[in-house]
């Protein structure tokens, strides 16, 4: 029997809060590699960065601090996540309804309003 997708059931189908966003926790460099192989690295602010990929600085202790622009490499084309069971903690821990999924909803809101459009992996 195919799993509830809560997300879905809420009319989010598109996998919103995996299109782009800055990381909230810090990981060691190796684990966020793991996650995102093409992953790169850089030196300037994350928010500098407007390409789509993946990209980390490293601060202290060799931890890294992580920025997704556009889709994650890890969402599939039928928008499921292909590491789901070993899945960074930010993507754990985002519970539907919690404030953050209101905010990447609202944001998403704003792009379907202005017609922009849906980048797919
Ligand atoms: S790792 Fe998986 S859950 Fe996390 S943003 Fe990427 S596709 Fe989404
Ligand atoms: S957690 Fe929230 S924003 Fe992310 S897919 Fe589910 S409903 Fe959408």
């Amino acid at each position: 029997m195919k799993e509830r997708n809560l997300c879905e059931e809420a009319s989010c189908n598109n996998a919103i809060c995996c299109r782009g966003s800055y990381f909230a926790y810090i990981y060691p460099v190796k684990k966020v590699l793991e996650w995102f192989p093409q992953a790169t690295k850089v030196n300037k602010k994350l928010d500098e960065q407007v390409g789509i990929g993946v990209y980390y600085t490293t601060s202290l202790f060799g931890l890294a601090k992580v920025r997704i622009v556009g889709p994650c490499p890890n969402l599939s084309q039928d928008d499921n996540c292909l590491i789901y069971d070993s899945r960074p903690a930010d993507c754990e821990k985002l519970a539907i309804g919690s404030d953050n999924c209101v905010l990447f909803r609202r944001a998403w809101q704003g792009v379907k309003s202005q017609n922009l459009p849906v980048i797919k992996p």
